[in-house]
């Protein structure tokens, strides 16, 4: 079985640390979390290149960069419950599990969900809690959320997104249209009050569903 140690370490390096990524929590995490082991084995070897590959259902697994960066800006430190909405993969949700108490994690594909189940508890994130469901309606019963994390680029905020976060709680959510998007933190900054931060422009798969976009055929 080939030690991919040497590839994370670089990864770590070049493509988080260099371009800014500084939450020690955060690069310990990417350190940590096997990234080969959540694509499949034939895209092993490039799993830690900068850039985001095909997992099926013509879903990906997000760039490395990508992932720490909006782990950085949920300001995690390891007191949390977290949501995110886009499992896919699983990767995200592991290097969440690092960095949180609670991770929740919502996935409206059943492979990709039985995968990332798959995968997780293999690998030792077993505290992962996968529902499949449409996400954009949040995850009510386990509400408030500290920090509520989306993977897929949405149209708009949900509002549920918004009155599912605790106060001081923080959203990480790609808006925009299907193809780019902006990554904007909302922060809850008191019952009625929201402060918003827009942090980088991006390209995500769509979030599908009753507050996102329609399915496309
Ligand atoms: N976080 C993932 C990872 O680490 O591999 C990458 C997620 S991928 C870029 C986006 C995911 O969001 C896809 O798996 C897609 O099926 C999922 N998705 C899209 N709309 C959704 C919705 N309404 N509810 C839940 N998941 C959704």
């Amino acid at each position: 079985m080939k030690d991919y140690t040497i590839s994370r370490r670089r990864m770590v390096e070049e493509q988080v640390i260099d371009r800014g990524v500084t939450d020690p929590r955060v690069l310990d995490a990417m350190l940590k979390v096997p990234r080969h082991k959540f694509v499949e084995e034939a895209l092993a070897g490039k799993s830690y290149q900068d850039a985001p590959l095909p997992i099926g259902e013509k879903q990906t697994i997000s760039q490395p960069y990508m992932v720490a960066t909006m782990s950085e800006a949920l300001m995690l430190d390891g007191s949390e419950t977290v949501l995110e909405v886009g499992t896919g993969s699983g990767y995200q949700a592991a290097v969440l599990a690092l960095l949180a108490d609670r991770v929740f994690s919502l996935e409206r594909i059943p492979s990709l969900a039985r995968r990332a189940r798959k995968v997780l508890d293999s690998n030792g994130f077993s505290k992962v809690n996968i529902r499949l469901a449409d996400g954009t309606v949040g995850w009510q019963d386990m509400a408030p959320f500290d920090g509520i994390i989306v993977t897929a680029g949405a149209p708009k905020v949900p509002q549920e997104y918004l009155n599912q976060l605790s106060v001081g709680g923080r959203l990480i959510i790609p808006v925009g249209d299907r193809e780019s998007q902006v990554l904007m933190r909302i922060t809850r900054v008191g019952e009625t009050e929201y402060k918003e931060e827009k942090m980088l422009g991006c390209r995500f798969v769509p979030l599908i569903g009753n507050q996102g976009w329609k399915q496309e055929n």
